[in-house]
């Protein structure tokens, strides 16, 4: 009897939007009826500093289908990397019992974990089940966390210090200055933590990437491979958000777009947390006029202060085709509008994922984490994006800005990384369709765990 009940997933998220949108998505295409599971979302909150208005309003986002157990949380409101680690840790007591007690009415069949997350393996071992990692990131990152462990029994050198790290099937090479913070000191805590993860991520049943194989077809031929050395890896993407959950400057940005001409927008963002310093943002504004592009700009600062004042005297008046907004702006709304001819973007794997999708060439200016290394691959590798010379505590000056706007939006290189994002648009589209590439992979995960 136990086996004619519907097969329950349970996915365990970390507190953070940026994995905790797309596996909200995860979890709407496992209960769609194409394949029929029951889906529980553990998490403790939204973000380490939600509400508990945040905390609803992220319940109501979700499908009737999916149900949703916030666990107790003592956290400090700090959503660093080693933070959001440790807090995993503190709720595996109170996810063990969460899951038992699914277990007992439920047909539970499988744990799926963010990568931030993966010390829960040991509730999974615990309760016998077979235990998924999640990685919102792409292939190519996911390949480095994979061989990381390796690189360090192999070499004492410091990750800075190697001018090149090409790994098999990469498209592009980067250099170690491009791994993200963890990996500039390799007697930090944060590196301890990554190669932590890494070893418990090689110790899962399979790992499943937001991307699709067309985005990345070298390497995902190389990982997908029946492979001794690692899980079976699986291309489920592209999972992004399909409903707006935060309404803020929503009619103001939209209505301002309905009267720009067709692909003539360059938007300006650099995701939920990235900020740019007072003096950079003083530089991109000039940059911004100096291009004479129509852009709408989500406008943030590091201390949530009003960017707006620091634009340069008389900005507003001069640049009627630019639109600025404060902290947030309907972004999926914004990338899918017709308007929309570009993207200057901190290449978040989310960003990127929703550019792509909409078929909106970008120009790459990462920041932190793992994005400069989707930066190298969006211009080296893949061509649709162009680059943006970034200095490590540098201002990057307003007519570099402005000559690789204009490029974009009106330019050669413009035109071919246009060309490559609406192809990439139309993979993506099929990818997830019912012969797609990525949905014959949630096939495949799914007769891997249900009998
Ligand atoms: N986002 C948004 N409006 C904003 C800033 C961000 O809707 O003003 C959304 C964006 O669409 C994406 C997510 O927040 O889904 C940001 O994720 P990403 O991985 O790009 O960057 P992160 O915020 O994790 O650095």
């Amino acid at each position: 009897a136990h086996e004619a009940m519907q097969p329950h997933v349970v996915v365990f998220a970390s507190p953070g939007m940026g994995h905790l949108i797309p596996m909200t998505e995860l979890a709407r295409m496992l209960t769609s009826p194409r394949l029929n599971f029951a889906v529980t979302i553990i998490t403790k909150a939204p973000t380490l500093s939600s509400s508990e208005k945040d905390k609803e309003s992220f319940r109501s986002s979700l499908p009737s289908s999916v149900n949703v157990v916030f666990l107790p949380t003592t956290d400090p409101y700090d959503n660093s990397f080693t933070q959001i680690f440790l807090s995993a840790l503190s709720s595996l007591p109170a996810l063990r019992e969460t899951i038992r007690s699914l277990k007992s009415s439920t047909r539970v069949v499988a744990l799926i974990t963010d990568f931030l997350s993966v010390d829960t393996i040991d509730v999974a071992r615990e309760l016998d089940m077979p235990f998924f990692v999640f990685g919102p990131f792409n292939l190519m990152a996911l390949s480095f966390l994979l061989h990381s462990p390796g690189i360090d029994r192999e070499t004492t050198m410091e990750f800075c210090d190697m001018p090149v790290i090409k790994l098999p099937g990469w498209c592009t090479a980067i250099h170690g200055i491009d791994l993200s913070a963890a990996y500039q000191d390799r007697r930090s805590e944060p590196y301890r933590l990554s190669l932590h993860m890494a070893n418990q991520i090689l110790k899962a049943d399979g790992i499943l990437c937001n991307s699709f194989y067309e985005l990345e077809p070298g390497l995902a031929s190389i990982l997908k491979d029946k492979n001794p050395n690692h899980p079976p890896v699986y291309t489920i993407g592209p999972l992004v958000r399909s409903i707006p959950d935060q309404q803020v400057n929503s009619s103001i940005c939209i209505e301002w777009l309905n009267h720009q001409p067709c692909d003539s927008v360059l938007f300006v963002s650099f995701g939920s947390e990235g900020t740019l310093s007072s003096e950079q943002i003083t530089e991109l504004a000039w940059g911004l006029e100096l291009s004479q592009q129509h852009f709408l700009w989500v406008i943030r600062t590091p201390d949530g202060s009003r960017g707006t004042a620091l634009l340069p005297e008389g900005f507003t008046e001069r640049n009627k085709a630019g639109l600025v907004v404060q902290s947030w702006a309907p972004q999926t709304e914004i990338l899918g509008h017709k308007s929309s001819g570009g993207f200057l973007t901190h290449c978040g794997w989310n960003s990127v994922l929703e550019s792509i999708m909409n078929g909106v060439p970008m120009i790459a200016w990462p920041l932190f984490a793992e994005q400069r290394i989707n930066a190298k691959m969006l211009v080296n590798g893949i061509g649709v994006a162009l680059r943006l010379e970034v200095q490590d505590g540098s201002v990057v000056p307003r007519n570099v800005i402005a000559t690789v706007v204009k490029e974009l939006m009106q330019g050669k290189g413009g035109r071919d990384a246009r060309k490559k994002a609406l192809e990439l648009k139309v993979a993506s589209g099929k990818a997830l369709s019912d012969d797609g590439s990525s949905f014959k992979d949630y096939t495949k995960w799914k007769s891997s765990i249900v009998i």
